[in-house]
């Protein structure tokens, strides 16, 4: 217990910390609902930080999309967000205080006899390092390419990972990694030890392919006298066939999901058991609810494989959860009005569709499922029913539904208790399966009450005629 309490006694701050160079990827989410989950739940701050150091390849519009992305999923931060490229002074500050204390060296060295040195190593079979040709040389700022930090460590490190255990690094691996291109350009490694330190982070919490740069993170963390956060890796993501996730086999960012129709709820239930299993078999959880039962401890090691089928399926049941109108507005603000058409039929439609939807982009297929298309008279037959009994049932359903007032057609109950004694005296088969078929002109579709509630007194009866005259000119 006391070791437990001992953990948390720095306050809890986390972080995620995407790098704007693509929209926000399903792993990056999955890494920020962790992180959220784990500071909601020890009362601590999940903060948002931008690694935009990589000019070239970060752009304004992925940082919009990874905002929105977070916002959408519900994952709110508490403090930020912070750009690295707005705290290049602070950068600065510890690379003099490095080279003050001769922690760190300019190097010249080519990008040719870099490569060169790497093809020598790889066939010495050596490790694929920087060996130091710089390290003690005199090199100004101008005839420098890179910074780097001195690597003296002879004794491998070894850090503990809260969900790995401990792991150890033999830092010759290493070399004199490279910590910035110059003074006001930090490099990826740097910039995360000197924000984390300075952003007070007490557990970083990242994807497992981070596992490789703690230890250089360690190096720099050490030269500078910081003390170390706390590590945890999460497995990775994978593919159906146990590769890394990729677009190969998936949609990866947040917004192609957003944009099939998943709803928030469902993504987020579903990343959470990417890696995370909770105390009981319920699965469908909400956020708040994983909060309960979120711990560390839960996660695994091994990789967590992305099965599609189980995130429909969580959508599916979300979906059935909100009402007609919730879903009518998310559809609506997700392919526009045009798609929606009359809200009052769409409701209907929504009402009757909902059990079929996976995701809100379904909503289309159904309502397009009402559209009659040309069918085969044979359609309008139940089993052996001879074509003049089934004509005659659709005469008498055509004539009883003509009777109603619009206001008690539209009445879906009042419809049901209407025509069902007709349909019990005269067979059920052969009364419901032609007006159905009738109606829908198709094999498959909602049952006929259903249909006629959504189509409206004057649609139904057109159909209904146009099914008897296919079944006259047959007769005939
Ligand atoms: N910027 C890194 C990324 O996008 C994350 C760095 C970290 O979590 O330490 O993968």
């Amino acid at each position: 217990m006391f070791n437990k309490l001992k953990n948390f006694i720095r306050p809890v701050r986390v972080r995620i910390a995407p790098s704007p160079t693509g929209n926000l990827h399903i792993g990056t989410a999955r890494t920020a609902l962790f992180n959220w989950l784990f500071a909601k739940k020890y009362g601590g701050k999940f903060i948002l930080r931008i690694e935009d150091t990589d000019l070239e390849r970060s752009r304004p519009e992925f940082e919009k999309d990874i905002i929105n992305g977070l916002r959408w999923l519900g994952l709110e931060w508490d403090e930020g967000p912070y750009r690295q490229s707005e705290r290049l002074d602070t950068y600065e500050k510890y690379l003099k205080k490095l080279f003050k204390e001769d922690k760190a060296y300019y190097c010249s060295c080519s990008k040719e006899s870099l490569e060169k040195e790497r093809q020598r190593q790889m066939q010495e079979g050596k490790p694929t390092i920087y060996e130091g040709a710089c390290r003690n040389k005199k090199i100004s700022a101008e005839q420098s390419q890179l910074i780097r930090i001195k690597n003296s460590f002879t004794e491998p490190i070894v850090f503990n990972d809260l969900i790995r255990g401990d792991i150890s690094f033999d830092m010759k691996l290493i070399g004199d990694i490279a910590i910035a291109k110059n003074l006001r350009t930090p490099l990826y490694n740097f910039a995360v030890v000197i924000d984390d330190f300075e952003m007070k982070i007490s557990h970083v919490i990242r994807g497992e392919d981070h596992i490789a740069n703690t230890p250089k993170q360690i190096l720099i963390q050490q030269a500078l006298g910081f003390p170390r956060p706390k590590y945890a890796h999460l497995p990775l993501i994978l593919d159906p066939d146990r590769s890394k996730m990729s677009k190969r086999f998936s949609a990866t960012s947040v917004q192609e999901y957003r944009d099939q129709g998943y709803l928030p709820e469902a993504l987020v239930n579903f990343m959470a058991l990417l890696g995370w299993h909770p105390t009981t078999d319920i699965e469908k959880l909400l956020l708040a609810e994983i909060m309960e039962q979120f711990s560390l401890e839960r996660i695994q090691k091994g990789g967590a494989v992305f099965d599609i089928q189980k995130l429909n399926w969580f959508n599916a049941e979300y979906i059935k959860e909100k009402t007609p109108e919730e879903l009518l507005a998310a559809i609506a603000s997700l392919f526009g009005k045009e798609t929606i058409g009359d809200p009052a039929v769409a409701i209907k439609i929504i009402t009757v569709g909902k059990p079929r939807m996976n995701t809100l982009r379904d909503f289309r297929e159904i309502r397009n499922s009402f559209t009659l298309k040309e069918y085969d008279r044979s359609l309008l037959i139940w089993k052996n029913t001879p074509a003049e009994k089934i004509k005659e049932n659709l005469l008498k359903t055509n004539e009883m539904l003509r009777q109603l007032l619009v206001k008690e057609f539209n009445d879906l109950k009042n419809l049901e208790r209407y025509l069902m004694p007709f349909a019990d005296s005269n067979g059920r088969g052969e009364v419901l399966w032609p007006l159905r078929a009738a109606i829908s002109g198709r094999d498959k579709s909602p049952g006929p009450f259903e249909l006629m509630w959504i189509l409206g007194k004057e649609e139904t009866l057109a159909r209904l005629e146009k099914a008897i005259q296919k079944l006259n000119s047959d007769v005939e």
